[in-house]
């Protein structure tokens, strides 16, 4: 007989499904016989400006040094990161995006049987890395698409060791001000730890908005992630990284893969923290993208959920997936949300101008000819 390995998995693994990464432009070029050059991605939060100059001439000088094995300190980079946010190198843990970080943390402190808090609409990796490993999912219903944090704060009871709050969230774009966050801290055990996920937090207006960093000192159980994916502009060079109390990194330090950056993303992360021009020009075409993309929402009388990303999910209604693919077929790539549990909802991240309007126009295609189809059906 025939072994079957699925039955040999571990039973988290056996009921996981992998994350959904938004489509990639070949991909789509292959299936539909589109130029590449004609597609809009508007699916996976990237920075439309294209990477930093900076960080550029720092890959090509880094490149003579490829056959050497990274600096499995990262020392440069944590020394750039300490020297830009006045956080002690010894604080930092790097990773393998953001991702990588946030499943070291989880595997370090949740233990088959134990529970993870998260919210409904959450980021989707926290599920994943909490049932990969056996743990105990507890996903807390969202109030108006954002964290409920006095429900997430009820929901920590003797069994949690880990809290998940992404702030802003993705996909909802919600956020929770300085306030909210500090009260919900306060009513966290000491032994229970809380990731503060802030991988949009360079696209916050300041304001009430909260920096987790400025929380670390107060607050011994807290862990801050953030990454150069969005604002920064390096998403495919994979550069994340966390800031806690040096005994908490130093367990973190224990479980990474001791090169889990490599020096390529390493010299480019360290560049881009010294190019202020270019985190402004991302926050800039953010806002006026945001803008763009709301006034035109309201043009045409949808809903949305008011983000602080860089991106905005969009309520389309029943049609939601006939409308995502049309606008696939004009060869424009969103993200569908629906394993999210917002099945009515697109998400659109923030593109050039340009690239925003040929989403608009589109949308607005797709939606007259998911309409039109559905009411042709009804007829017959
Ligand atoms: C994009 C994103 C990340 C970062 O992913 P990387 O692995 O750093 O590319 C983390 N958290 C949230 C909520 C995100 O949307």
């Amino acid at each position: 007989m025939q072994t079957e390995f699925e039955s040999l998995a571990v039973k988290g693994v056996q009921a996981l499904s992998p994350y959904q990464p938004g489509k990639p432009i070949d991909e789509l070029a292959r299936e539909f016989g589109l130029d590449p050059a004609s597609i809009v991605k508007l699916a996976s939060n990237e920075n439309p400006l294209g990477p930093s100059p900076k960080a550029l001439s720092a890959i090509e000088k880094a490149l003579a040094d490829l056959c050497r094995y990274p600096d499995g300190n990262g020392f440069d980079l944590k020394q750039a990161l300490s020297d830009r946010y006045g956080i002690r190198p010894e604080q930092i843990t790097l990773g393998n995006g953001s991702n990588d970080v946030l499943e070291v943390i989880t595997r370090c402190f949740a233990a088959p049987g134990d529970e993870v808090v998260y919210s409904q609409y959450a980021f989707a990796v926290y599920p994943l890395v909490t049932q990969a490993i056996g743990a105990k999912g507890v996903s807390v219903p969202a109030r108006e698409y954002g964290h409920d944090l006095q429900a997430m704060a009820d929901a920590v009871t003797e069994g949690a060791k880990l809290v998940f709050v992404a702030n802003p969230n993705n996909p909802t774009g919600t956020v929770h001000g300085a306030a909210a966050i500090e009260s919900f801290l306060e009513r966290i055990p000491e032994r229970v730890l809380v990731v503060l996920d802030e991988a949009y937090c360079e696209y916050l207006q300041g304001g009430d908005d909260v920096d987790g960093l400025s929380l670390l000192g107060r607050y011994p159980n807290l862990i801050v992630t953030r990454t150069f994916s969005k604002a920064w502009g390096l998403a495919a060079l994979r550069v994340g990284y966390s800031v806690s109390s040096p005994e908490i990194a130093n367990i973190l330090n224990r479980v990474r893969q001791p090169f889990n950056v490599d020096s390529i993303a390493m010299a480019a992360a360290t560049a881009v923290l010294g190019d202020e021009d270019y985190l402004r020009r991302s926050c800039d075409v953010n806002a006026k993208g945001m803008a763009q993309l709301v006034a035109a929402f309201d043009d045409m009388k949808l809903a949305y959920i008011p983000s602080s990303g860089n991106f905005i999910s969009v309520e389309v209604g029943e049609y939601a997936s006939q409308i995502n693919q049309s606008l696939l077929e004009q060869g424009v790539i969103v993200r569908p949300i629906g394993g999210y549990g917002l099945p009515r909802h697109l998400r659109v991240s923030i593109g050039l101008p340009e690239e925003n309007e040929r989403f608009i126009a589109a949308l607005g295609t797709a939606i007259l000819a998911a309409t039109a189809e559905a009411a042709n059906k009804a007829e017959v």
